[in-house]
């Protein structure tokens, strides 16, 4: 903590404060606090009030201001103006976080880490809401829910519970991939600063032209990859639960800025149909043969927050706000999540949470949203549009290209296929090293060895689906019978949930 100069104490709205060591009571032994002593009054009341809800995932988080400068020319793929010229800046923050936890929980635990940046750009702001695994667990929002309740505590016991985790996933295949990652080293990254960032989702770009093309955003850490090892991992959540937080703190008041070099993977629309993997399904990549990385910028830290509530803990991320030349794209679980994210906050920091300082654009805007809790800051003129008294006007030239999304609407389910075990099989089989297939299976060991063997068994076989090696391994791990693995391998996912019912 810096020393400030000396400056007098006051009240909420000012008043200065002759005292605050002492209550204002009656005399004597039997003393009572009187209620004019509105300061005290003021004081616990709003201690009272000082917890807002935490975030439902995510809670626990560190974060950061800084920059991005254009580093090469995409002026072809997107009008974005803060993408318009080699060597523009834009201010921007960072937010990273683990997803399950709570507030207090450790910043080592395996997790998936978020990876949030809110861009304050001249046209409006832009969050690029990611994690730092390229995929997800599943692809459809409407498992959302479900999902995060599996890694939260267990209703009765209020402790984490390895059934609800492996149950959850082995009844939901597509997870696979991301699983994989989850329990590599990557699961536990060292500290906030060594770790990429990715978009995950499929997302759209357009150009000044109107023509659109499918984008996927990675952000790579120009510190280098450094992961903890499980056993590190485990030793740093009683030494420093607050380890990442610590970091990313301390290495920006020491002036090392970190840096994140950002690029894109960029896909014709004509293209998708095609494509080895569904283009929209977020628990597959892009393969960097067929789509490789297209540098767009630099991201660089360095400041940090004045004050961590007003400035980390009540920023409002959500992948839906976008500026001309980015928008959305059909991905199942990204349309889910451009609702749920700005409804959270509403009803986390309140209607008018885009009011606040460090979510507010920092360029012109001008609507008609009226009133609400907390308005601080809205305009005289007309509530209502059209008007004839110079409100604010929509402009067509901003309107995103259309896309064509007719069909019957119904509950489409994603049918699981040999397709999804795919790319899990490959980074285990292609990308990883020896030391890193070790840590995966002694990671995934330490973990499911608590579910029931039911479960082990149903999920060991979807390991095995993916690489035969991998499966085995974890299967001898658990004391599984390897053929009665395979059996279950060789199942459908129905005859296979059948089969470990009991
Ligand atoms: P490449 O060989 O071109 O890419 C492999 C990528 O895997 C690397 O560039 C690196 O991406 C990432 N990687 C390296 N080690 C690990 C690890 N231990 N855990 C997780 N990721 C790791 O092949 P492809 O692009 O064809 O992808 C092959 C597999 O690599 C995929 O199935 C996927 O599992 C994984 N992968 C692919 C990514 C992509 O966008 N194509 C991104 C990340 C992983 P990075 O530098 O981004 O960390």
């Amino acid at each position: 903590m810096k020393k400030d100069k000396s400056r007098t104490m006051t009240t909420n709205l000012g008043r200065p404060v002759d005292n605050d060591q002492a209550s204002i009571t009656t005399e004597g032994q039997n003393a009572m606090t009187l209620l004019s002593d509105s300061h005290t009054i003021e004081k616990l009341a709003h201690f009272d009030r000082e917890r807002i809800p935490e975030r439902v995932v995510h809670a626990k988080g560190a974060g950061a201001f800084g920059t991005f400068e254009v580093t090469n020319d995409v002026t072809a793929y997107t009008c974005a103006d803060f993408l318009s010229q080699v060597g523009k800046k834009t201010e921007l923050l960072a937010r990273f976080s683990t997803v399950g936890g709570e507030k207090g929980s450790a910043d080592t635990e395996r997790d998936p880490r978020g990876f949030a940046v809110k861009f304050y750009t001249d046209e409006g702001n832009f969050d690029m809401v990611g994690n730092n695994t390229p995929v997800f667990f599943i692809r459809d929002g409407i498992k959302f829910p479900d999902f995060i309740h599996t890694q939260k505590r267990n209703p009765q016991t209020n402790l984490k519970d390895p059934d609800a985790f492996w149950d959850f996933l082995s009844l939901t295949p597509e997870s696979i991939h991301q699983v994989t990652i989850l329990f590599s080293d990557r699961g536990t990254p060292d500290g906030f600063r060594h770790m990429n960032g990715y978009g995950s989702h499929t997302y759209m770009w357009y150009n000044k032209k109107g023509e659109h093309f499918w984008i996927k955003w990675h952000f790579k850490t120009a510190q280098g990859i450094k992961n903890l090892t499980g056993p590190q991992a485990d030793v740093m959540k009683a030494k420093d639960p607050d380890y990442a937080t610590r970091d990313l703190f301390t290495s920006i008041d020491k002036g090392e800025f970190p840096s994140w070099n950002v690029s894109v993977q960029i896909m014709k629309p004509e293209d998708a149909p095609n494509y080895t993997v569904d283009t929209f399904d977020i628990t597959k990549v892009w393969s960097h043969k067929d789509y490789p990385l297209i540098p767009v910028g630099k991201m660089t830290l360095n400041r940090n927050p004045y004050n961590y509530f007003t400035d980390i803990e009540q920023a409002a991320f959500s992948p839906g706000n976008f500026v001309p030349g980015i928008d959305a794209s059909p991905d199942k679980m990204l349309q889910v999540r451009l609702f749920s994210y700005p409804d959270t906050q509403r009803h986390r920091l309140g209607t008018n949470f885009d009011q606040l300082p460090v979510n507010a654009p920092k360029c012109p805007f001008g609507h008609y949203q009226r009133d609400g809790a907390m308005n601080f800051k809205q305009e005289a003129g007309p509530n209502y549009y059209p008007n004839s008294f110079d409100g604010p006007t929509p402009d067509k030239k901003w309107a995103t290209p259309p896309i064509d999304v007719s069909g019957m609407a119904a509950r489409h389910e994603y049918e699981v296929g040999d397709i999804d075990f795919v790319q899990a099989g490959d980074l285990y089989a292609k990308v990883m090293t020896d030391q890193d297939r070790t840590h995966l299976i002694n990671n995934i060991l330490g973990h499911i060895k608590g579910a029931q063997k039911r479960i082990q068994l149903r999920q060991t076989a979807l390991f095995y689906k993916s690489n035969k090696d991998y499966g085995t391994r974890i299967a001898e791990g658990l004391n599984l019978d390897i053929k009665e693995v395979e059996k279950l391998a060789n199942m459908s996912q129905e005859e296979r949930v059948k089969a470990t019912a009991q």
